[in-house]
C-alpha cells in the first residue's frame, strides 16, 4: 500500500553537510522525496513535535539539539513507507542499527542520530500537517 512518512534531517547531519548523502540513501531504499523544506526550528515548534516525550529525562536536551542549527523536513512517499523508513534509518541508537541504515552510517550518538521518521500511519499524518500543506506535497 503507498504511504507518507514524515522524516527530518536533524542538525547533527545538516552541520556536517549530509543531506545529500542521506536523500540518496532514501532514494536508494525506493522511497521518493515529494516535499522538502530546509528551516531552523523554534523551540516551540520542537517542544510541540516532541511533546510526547515531555516527561522524558532527555526532553530539554531533545528541544535543545533540535533546535541548534537548521533541519531538513520532509514527507516521502512509497509502498509501506512508514515501516520502510523506520527500516531504512535503523535502530534509535546507533550502536544497535543495523549494517547500511542511516544511523548506522551517519549518526553520531542516540541523541544526534541524523534523522527522524514517523513511528505509525497516523502520527504520520499528524506530523506532515504540522509542517506542510497538502498543496506543498507534489507526489
Ligand atoms: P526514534 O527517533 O527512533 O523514534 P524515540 O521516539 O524513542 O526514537 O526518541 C525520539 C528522539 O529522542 C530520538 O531520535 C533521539 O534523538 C532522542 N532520544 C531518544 N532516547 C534518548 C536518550 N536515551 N538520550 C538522549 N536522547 C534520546
Ligand atoms: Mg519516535
Amino acid at each position: 500500500m503507498t504511504q507518507r512518512t514524515f522524516s527530518i534531517i536533524k542538525p547533527d547531519a545538516t552541520k556536517r553537510n549530509l543531506t545529500g548523502k542521506i536523500n540518496a540513501v532514501i532514494e536508494d531504499a525506493g522511497l521518493r522525496i515529494v516535499a522538502q523544506r530546509r528551516i531552523h526550528m523554534t523551540p516551540a515548534q520542537a517542544g510541540r513535535f516532541y511533546a510526547v516525550h515531555k516527561e522524558r529525562p532527555f526532553y530539554g536536551e531533545l528541544v535543545e539539539t533540535m533546535t541548534s542549527a537548521p533541519v531538513v523536513v520532509q514527507v516521502l512517499e512509497g509502498d509501506n513507507a512508514v515501516a520502510r523508513y523506520r527500516e531504512v534509518m535503523g535502530a534509535t541508537n546507533p550502536e544497535q542499527a543495523a549494517e547500511g541504515t542511516i544511523r548506522k552510517l551517519f549518526a553520531l550518538n542516540v541523541g544526534e542520530n541524523s534523522v527522524h521518521g514517523s513511528d505509525s500511519l497516523e502520527n504520520a499524518a499528524i506530523e506532515i500537517a504540522q509542517f506542510f500543506s497538502e498543496a506543498d506535497i507534489v507526489g
